[in-house]
This record gives C-alpha cells, structure tokens and sequence, in this order.
C-alpha cells in the first residue's frame, strides 16, 4: 500500500495531524481513535513524501512492548533502507543511547552496567545498613524518594533544600552517597537513562548542538505518562526546530507514582504557543457496548478537556461480570474459559488477555494455564527463570538428571571457572560428535586423550566425577542434601561475589539459588491439586521424585524461554498498566474488587481517580467482548478473607452488564464489616 493510499484510509483529523508538519503539533484523544496510527503513518509520510531521512527521526513510546509494535508497523511500510537508522524506541532506551554516545562527556567509562531497581535496591541496603539496621519499608521509601527527584530533576545537591523533614533529609544524604558509588561502580540506574543525558544536554551546548543535528523530527506515543525529565529531554532536543508530533490522552494517565505529569499537556501549550491542538473522536477499536462502559466510568473523573468518542463498530455482546467462590476458583475460570472460547469463537490464543492491577495475580492463573497446556506470555515483571545465576543453577539440575544435557553441560563446565577454554570444548565437542556421544560422555571415553592435551583432559574429568560423585550421593542418600551439598562445595557463592559489581547483588543472587532449591523442595512435596497432576505412588523411591521435581521446573524453565523468543500464539497476561497502547479481540480484567482495583493504597492515598483511568486503560483495550471477574475471597495470611465488588462495577451502566454468580442482596452493615476484613487481608498481598 503506498502512503498516499495509507492516508486516504485515515479520517480528515488524522489525515491533518500527519500532514502538518511546519511546526509543534498535539493529539489529544480518547482510546482507540487513532493516535498511535497517526505517529506511524506519519513516519512512513516523513520519509517517503517529505523526504526526510529516517535516521534523523525518533520516535518514543513508553512501553518496550509498544515500541516493539510500532517498528512493527512502521517496518510494514517503509521498504528496504528507507527505515535504515530510524529510532523507535522507550524513552530509556533513546536515553541510554545518548549515555552510550556521550560517555566521555558524562565521565563514564565504555562498559558500564545499568543497575536494574533489584540491583539499585542492594545497594541502598548496603549504604543504609552502615548507620542503623534498616527494614525493606525503608528502603523502598527512600528508593522511592531518590527516583522522585531524579524523575523531577532534582539532583542530589539540590535534594537537601528541597526535604521537607528530617526522614526526606536522611534520603538527600542516602541519594548522595547513592549517586556517588554509582559512579564508582561505573553504573547507571534506570532514572540516570534519562536524568544523565538531560543534565549533560542542559550543561553542554556542544553535545546539545551535537544531538540537535541528530534528532530533526521527534514524535512521542503516550505523552501524557511523561515525567518532568522526560518532557525536558524532548523540549532540549525539539527547542530550536519546533517540530514533533505529541499524542496522548489525559484519562489515560496512570504513571504518576512513577513521576508522570499530566500536566505536561498543558505546559506544552505555554511552551510552544503555536503549538497545533487535533481532537479525534472516532474510536475505531470497540463495540459501542465497551466504548460506552468505557465513557461511563471515566464521567466520574473531572476533566480539562472534554472529549465524546463514538464507533461504528456495532453494539457487540454485554460486558459479562463472573463472579467466583475464591480467586483460584477464578483463574480456573478465566483459564478454562479461555480454553473452550477459543475453539468456539474460531480465535487464537493470541486473542486474548487478561489483564489484573499486580504481578502477583498472575501465579495462579499461571498454574491453570499450566494446568490446561494453554500458551501464554507473561509480560513485565522480572522474571525469575531468566536471570542468570538461576539459569546456571538450572543448568546443574538439569546435567544432574541428564548427563546428556549438551547445553546444561556448557553453560555451566566452566562456571565456576575450571580453566577449560573454548578451544578444549571445541575439540571435545568434533570428538563426542564423531563417536556419537554426549558431551559429558565424550568426556569418560579414552580416545579423548589422543585429541587433547593431558592437562585438558584433566580437569575436564575433574568435572565429570566431580558431578557423577554428586549423582551418586543423590541415589543413595537424601538428593536434596546432595544438591545443597554441591553448591557449596564448588563455592558458587564466591564465583557470584567475584562476578557482581557489589558484594550485596552477589548476595542476592546467591539467595536466589537458595529460593530455586527450596521451591525444588516444595516441588518435591508439592500439592498435587496445584500442579495439576497425579498424586504419585506412595512407595516412588526419593530419586524418582527429584528428578520429577527437576524436569518439572526444567519444563517451566524452558516454557519461560520459549515465551522469551516467540509470542506468535500466546495468551498475553499482563498488567494493566503494562497493557497500555494495546489491543486484543477478547480480554480479561481480572480482581474488579475494593482494595485491589482500586487499589488500597490509592483509596488510603485518595487517588481513586487514577485508579479509575487504569479501569478505562483496561476496558478500552478490547476490541469485541470483554469478561470482568472477581472473587468473593482471596487469600491472606493463608486464611481466607471476604471481599468487596470493585466500586467501579457500579459506575458502569448496569443494562450492559451480564452478571453471572452474584450473591443476593447483601445487609449493607454485613458489607461494611466485610469490607474491614478485606482491609487487613488484602494489606499483606499487596504489600
Ligand atoms: P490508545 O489510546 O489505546 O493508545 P490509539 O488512539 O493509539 O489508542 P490506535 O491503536 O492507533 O489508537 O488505533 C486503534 C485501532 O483502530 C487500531 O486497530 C487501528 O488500526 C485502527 N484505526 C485507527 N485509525 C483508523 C482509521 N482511520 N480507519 C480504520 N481503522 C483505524
Ligand atoms: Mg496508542
């Protein structure tokens, strides 16, 4: 399609917002009307009608998932080297690519490490413990602290004028120390990606005149989650040309407790007084039924701009509302839902979502996806399967089990480091490939020394017995005394604390392992309810279990990796604020309760009103039917505890809701009690 058929698709508001061109320009509309078709098409329109070279483009989204759409889209549209050098990316990622170029100018030194918050949590542990013992709370507060001012540009000298009482000026103090052993360390954290290159833009007209030549275009997905940061890395780049192209949505603003200002709309309008402000109104995404729930709710919240979205989309089915016995009752529903609702609408797995406001909701429904052998991607949220230590750990189970375990075998022969080089592997590797046998194997076998040199051979077999002594001891006596038992004779903990920039991560990683072991454990004790499968024989001799127990958490790992590389057909589950930007034909708002969405910390806080953008950020995602679900009990302290309907189920027009497994009537005294229930409850969930 060329782009002058690519325009003509786009309704006469689009169709301006991507033509104009001469100068600032601001989208400002409502879910699904088109705005991040806007950005793309314009993109393709810079390029092939204005002529202007992709690489002097930028493009920012605020999700690495939404950026992954884009240059998907934008890729679909620009041939051959057209796209070639064309930036579209997260923020962070356009930050760290200045850091990268800039390193000697921000006195940085090639090779730095970015500190994910984990690590940067390690290290405020560590400088905080020097004074006084402290606890995870405190930590977090004042981790939540410095990332404020970072994000508002605050920077550690000025940190101390701008605290308020004595607990923000014992943070100005951490946040000093803090940035000065980053530094140290040759390290940035996820904030410095963006407060790094605006202070040196700010401070240096060299490198902003450098950058200025770079940059001729800019375009930003999602503005109205921008931090003060943000906004200036876009005012110092765009200043001088004034041209870029901004879209967002006011109600889609859910970042602020990461710093993000809404407000930057307006400022945007003091900055750039001729700036041009395009309304779209014609949502293109929904059934008249989702757009209009979607409409409802968000009347609750006041506005600046007022905004009516309309769809030719139908009506569509009613939003269904099921409500569940308990929250597992719940992710068995959604999961087995899923499962039958995908042959009977003719969809893919990849049609649906289900989305919930904490990570931590996901675990069960992941057992029940699991359970079901349904595919899905959990996005967001670290995970723990891919991080390294655990990766090695895994990779000694697994040659533990399978000596014929090529990639366990080399992940982990030199790790901790055995001085058994790349070019021994290499010939062992043409060796066990000859004889036909694994690489463990190869290792046993006498005609190994005619191809390598004594000393090689050696310590490859220092190896090998070393983990078939471990082998052995797991057959005859307890495995998991084995297992534990070889961790610490091969000292792993000293390669980590040779391996990590400060001895805390080391640490950390090391009490990783440790988790990996006990969940090893508790697999081995496991529920067989929760992980779906056969009580076991009784008799089963301890072997059989641990190595059941391994493969089990082998299969999860590599589950995990599959989801890394392909999410062709896959359930997505994600967050809903993770889900942002996104569509899906049929999605799943998972715990519409009081405390949870809203969340308790929003209704303590009184920020209910993000709550309910977050709410509108879900709804609006779904194309054709949306499910929202819903537990009257949830876990807590592992009893059980009452819960309240989401307020925001009320605020929906009722004849569009299709409820299913409503309890009567409830004495409202009764609700308000169970309501203080749900309070104390939930308090320990959520953290
Ligand atoms: P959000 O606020 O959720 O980010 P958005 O405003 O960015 O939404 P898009 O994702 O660009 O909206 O578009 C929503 C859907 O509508 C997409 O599937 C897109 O392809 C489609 N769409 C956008 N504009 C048009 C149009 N003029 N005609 C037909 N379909 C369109
Ligand atoms: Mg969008």
């Amino acid at each position: 399609m060329s782009i002058q058929q690519r325009l003509a698709k786009l309704n006469p508001r689009q169709q301006e917002a991507v033509r104009y061109i001469d100068g600032p320009c601001l989208v400002l509309a409502g879910a699904g009307s088109g705005k991040t078709s806007v950005i793309t098409t314009k993109i393709a329109y810079l390029v092939q009608v204005c002529g202007m070279s992709a690489r002097r483009i930028a493009a920012v989204t605020f999700t690495n998932k939404a950026a992954r759409e884009m240059k998907e889209r934008v890729g679909q549209m620009l041939k051959g080297k057209e796209g070639h050098g064309l930036t579209v990316s997260t923020f962070h990622t356009l930050g760290l690519n200045i850091i990268r170029g800039e390193l000697k100018a921000l006195g940085y030194k090639p090779g730095f490490s970015l500190f994910d918050p984990e690590d940067a949590k390690a290290l405020l542990r560590d400088l905080m413990n020097k004074d006084a013992q402290v606890d995870a709370e405190q930590i977090n507060a004042v981790q939540h602290q410095i990332s404020e001012w970072k994000n508002d540009l605050v920077l550690p000298g000025q940190a101390l004028s701008h605290a308020a009482d004595e607990d923000a000026q014992y943070a100005a103090r951490v946040y000093e120390a803090y940035v000065r052993h980053l530094k140290a360390y040759n390290a940035v954290d996820f904030d410095d990606l963006i407060l790094l290159p605006v202070v040196l833009l700010k401070d240096n007209p060299e490198v902003l005149a450098r950058w200025r030549r770079k940059i001729h275009y800019m375009l930003v997905d999602e503005y109205q989650d921008t931090n003060v940061s943000q906004y200036l890395l876009v005012k110092l780049l765009m200043e001088e040309r004034k041209t870029f192209t901004v879209v967002g949505d006011d109600d889609q603003s859910i970042y602020a407790w990461r710093g993000a200002r809404p407000e930057n709309l307006v400022t945007l309008g003091e900055d750039f007084p001729r700036l041009n402000v395009i309304k779209l109104e014609q949502n293109y995404r929904s059934t008249g039924t989702i757009l209009r729930a979607a409409n409802t709710l968000i009347a609750n919240n006041p506005h600046v701009y007022e905004k009516t979205l309309w769809s030719e989309m139908g009506q569509g089915a009613p939003i269904r509302v099921v409500v569940n016995r308990h929250e597992e009752a719940e992710a068995e529903r959604v999961a087995s839902e899923i499962l039958t609702r995908r042959i009977k609408e003719r969809a893919e797995w990849r049609d649906f979502a289900v989305l919930y406001r904490g990570n931590f909701q996901a675990r069960l429904l992941e057992l029940k996806l699991q359970h079901y052998q349904i595919p899905y991607k959990l996005s967001g949220g670290t995970s723990f399967f891919s991080r390294n230590e655990i990766k090695d750990a895994m990779a000694y189970l697994r040659l533990l089990i399978n000596p014929a375990d090529d990639n366990a075998f080399l992940r982990i022969v030199n790790v901790p480091r055995r001085e058994i080089g790349p070019g021994t592997l290499e010939k062992l590797a043409n060796y066990a490939t000859e004889r036909g046998v694994s690489l463990f194997d190869a290792c046993h076998e006498l005609g190994l020394e005619q191809q390598l040199p004594a000393r090689a051979v050696e310590r490859l077999s220092r190896f090998t017995h070393f983990i078939d002594g471990v082998r052995r001891r797991m057959d005859e006596g307890d495995a998991l005394v084995a297992i534990r038992g070889m961790l610490h004779e091969m000292d792993y903990e000293a390669w980590l604390y040779q391996n990590a920039s400060a001895p805390t991560i080391a640490e950390r990683r090391m009490a990783n392992v440790w988790t990996l072991i006990d969940q090893l454990e508790k697999s081995m004790r496991r529920d067989p309810e929760e992980s779906g499968e056969q009580i076991e024989a009784e008799e089963s001799a301890e072997t059989d279990d641990v190595e059941a127990a391994i493969s089990r958490l082998v299969l999860r790992d590599i589950l995990e990796q599959q989801a890394e590389e392909d999410d062709t057909d896959r359930v997505q589950l994600l967050t809903m604020h993770a889900s942002k930007g996104l569509e899906f034909p049929h999605v799943y708002l998972m715990g519409l309760e009081e405390e949870l969405l809203p969340h308790r910390n929003a209704i303590e806080a009184g920020t209910v009103e993000e709550e309910r953008r977050l709410a509108y950020v879900g709804i609006t995602r779904a194309r054709q039917t949306l499910t929202l679900t819903l537990a009257r009990q949830r876990k807590a302290f592992g009893e059980l505890m009452d819960c309240v309907p989401s307020r925001f189920l009320d605020e929906l027009p009722p004849d569009d809701l299709e409820w299913e497994g409503r309890a009567d009537k409830e004495d409202p005294d009764k609700k308000q009690a169970r309501g203080q229930d749900a309070i104390a409850g939930l308090r320990s969930l959520l953290g």
